[in-house]
């Protein structure tokens, strides 16, 4: 028995239309048949581009963590923080609950989604299934709003501006990677084909 679920239907996002999906070849995109908006699309080559991109974004996430963020010399003493330094420094300082949310949605959540993605494309890159694959595929679905990479480093600069007067900053290995992450995760995220992945699961050995 063949039962139509509301997963092979979608609306148009720009006029509500309902259509029934149909499996599309690289490089097509589905239109709107009343006002020709885009509904979903194959990207070409997505799986691996997504891999090499998540892949590139475990690298500048170790870059990001391990060397310096910045360095502060003022009268002859100099301070090296690292990127965790920020959110280690509010928990000394008592605020812990704001330490916890900088820590996650800055270091703990994208690293989640990198090796999420990397444990999910791996093996479908070689047709394999893997224990688990839909539910850590959907977690990281789940994750990408809350890897707010881009509000930690603005609150980073925002906090930083300030000693600009009192100190000489100099800028780390690490604040560079983490700028380079941020671009490469938007990057990978708009590479990703999310439908590609799942048929792919669903008919991996
Ligand atoms: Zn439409």
């Amino acid at each position: 028995m063949h039962m139509v679920s509301t997963h092979s239907l979608i609306a148009c996002h720009d006029c509500d239309l309902l259509h029934r999906k149909h499996s599309l070849r690289e490089g097509e995109r589905a239109t709107c048949s009343r006002c020709g908006a885009v509904l979903y699309q194959k990207k070409p080559d997505s799986l691996e581009r997504t891999l090499i991109l998540a892949l590139t974004n475990l690298i500048l996430f170790v870059l990001a963590n391990v060397f310096p963020f910045m360095s502060f010399q003022l009268q002859g003493r100099e301070q090296v923080t690292l990127l965790i330094s920020g959110g280690i420094e509010l928990f000394h300082q008592g605020f812990w609950q704001l330490a916890f949310l900088v820590i996650a949605v800055g270091v703990f959540f994208p690293l989640l989604k990198i090796l999420g993605t990397l444990y999910v494309l791996i093996p479908l890159k070689f047709n394999r299934k893997i224990w688990r694959a839909q539910e850590v595929f959907r977690l990281v679905g789940a994750l990408t709003p809350w890897a707010m990479m881009e509000v930690f480093m603005l609150g980073v600069i925002v906090a930083y501006v300030k000693l600009i007067d009192l100190a000489t900053i100099v800028l780390g290995i690490s604040l560079f990677s983490f700028a380079a992450l941020i671009v490469v995760v938007a990057l990978a995220d708009s590479a990703l084909d999310a439908e590609e992945v799942w048929e792919r699961m669903e008919s991996a050995q």
